[in-house]
């Protein structure tokens, strides 16, 4: 079993490592990540300039020192998350059995995924037909990975128990997308694990003003708690209440049920429009 490993905070975040030492006790991890924090860019790609990647030998105590389960081979991506997940697939690895990004420090719940780079990386797995996993917890100071890792250990066993067919061959969890959030808690604190819905917005911006004049500068940061009183059985819900969360996802904005609203605010609008002057 190949499994990609990836994530926003950089290559030397110690989330990364808590998963690569118990991915490689399920299977072969390829380590493929931005040289550096790369935290809220979203799904964003690289597309105007050329992006090096170099292959890095890491302390092996990292990964849980030599000898100890699978091998693990390491790629610094100067991009973002998204270009680091799409570079291991279409080049430096090629197909996986599995994508994980994570473990983030700071949870990625509700809204969350349309600004997290540990989704926007997840969802170039899960295009490209994988099952992917994107996993933080939900602490940025003092994050503990223990927790999670044990969690994405279990999980990426059973997606792939060993001698089981790969995602090509029909298994029948192909091509899952698993937003998973633990709380920042020691194992002996979780209340449990829920299969979630995803929540609405959690945080809003605060703007911070630096300086004067022509000097003036904002720091914005996302710090603003919103989702105060979340609605039960989200991912929200879950975390607030020392629940691991896990919610599955698609990679799709439709929204069927406005198309009667978007009818009656477009009626007439082709008629006015081709109007010609000439
Ligand atoms: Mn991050």
């Amino acid at each position: 079993m190949k499994i990609l490993l990836t994530n926003d905070d950089g290559i030397h975040a110690p989330g990364l490592w808590a998963a690569a030492r118990v991915l490689r006790q399920v299977g072969q991890v390829f380590v493929v990540a931005p040289d550096r924090e790369q935290s809220g860019v979203g799904a964003s790609l690289t597309l105007h300039a050329p992006v090096r990647a170099r292959r890095v030998t890491v302390d092996p105590q990292l990964s849980g020192g030599e000898g100890f389960g699978h091998p693990v081979e390491v790629y610094a991506v100067e991009g973002t998350p998204a270009d680091s997940c799409i570079l291991a697939l279409e080049q430096l690895v090629g197909a996986v059995d599995l994508v994980v990004s994570g473990i983030n420090a700071g949870s990625n719940l509700g809204w969350d995924v349309m600004v997290s780079g540990t989704v926007g990386a997840a969802v170039q797995g899960y295009v490209r037909g994988y099952p992917t996993i994107a996993i933080s917890v939900g602490g940025v100071e003092n994050p503990q990975f223990d927790a999670a890792a044990r969690l994405l250990q279990l999980l990426a066993g059973r997606l792939f128990p060993s001698g089981a067919p790969g995602p090509d061959q029909g298994s029948p969890s192909n091509n899952l997308f698993l937003n998973v959030n633990v709380p920042n808690q020691p194992l002996t604190g979780i209340a449990g694990v829920r299969i979630t819905t995803l929540g609405s917005r959690s945080y809003g911006e605060t703007i911070r003003i630096e300086g004067n004049g022509a000097r003036q500068r904002y720091w914005i940061s996302r710090n603003r708690l919103i989702a105060t009183n979340p609605e039960q059985g989200t991912d929200l819900w879950a975390l607030r209440n020392n629940y691991a969360s896990i919610t599955p996802l698609q990679a799709t904005l439709g929204h069927q049920e406005h198309v009667p609203a978007v009818e009656a605010l477009l009626e007439g609008i082709a008629a006015q429009l081709l109007v010609h002057d000439d």
